[in-house]
């Protein structure tokens, strides 16, 4: 299945991976390089699923993720944070702020695609994982 799916991450170089590893799979990628940036281009674009850094500059991915998470219109679109915080209990923050799952940084070029690609079917409430 094809999907649309913003990416919310401020480096360039992960944009630029996560991007081609996606559309090389056929899905469109849309890019956002801020919290507020991401929350704007999410309410006009309607993506399927949302990919959401934690450490933005600004406003974090957790505060990203609640404002989301808060918006009626937004709120059904999975959301799933990659981070590279290898800090115990960041997983839980991620859930807890809203994210229906969590991909670890750095991200796997063998196993990113299929991760993302089975949290587009994921009922929201239900975290995959
Ligand atoms: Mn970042």
């Amino acid at each position: 299945m094809k999907a649309k799916i913003l990416l919310i991450e401020d480096n360039p170089q992960n944009r630029y991976l996560a991007k081609f590893l996606l559309e090389q799979r056929g899905h469109e990628v849309l890019e956002a390089e801020t919290g507020p940036q991401g929350l704007e281009m999410a309410a006009e674009c309607s993506p399927d699923l949302i990919l959401l850094d934690i450490q933005l500059p600004g406003m974090d991915g957790h505060a990203v993720a609640r404002t989301l998470k808060s918006d009626s219109q937004l709120k059904s679109i999975p959301v799933v944070a990659v981070t590279s915080y290898a800090m115990v209990g960041d997983r839980e923050k991620c859930l807890e702020a809203g994210a229906e799952g969590y991909i670890e940084k750095p991200i796997d070029p063998e196993t990113f695609p299929a991760t993302v690609e089975g949290y587009l079917n994921t009922p929201i409430g239900e975290p995959a994982s």
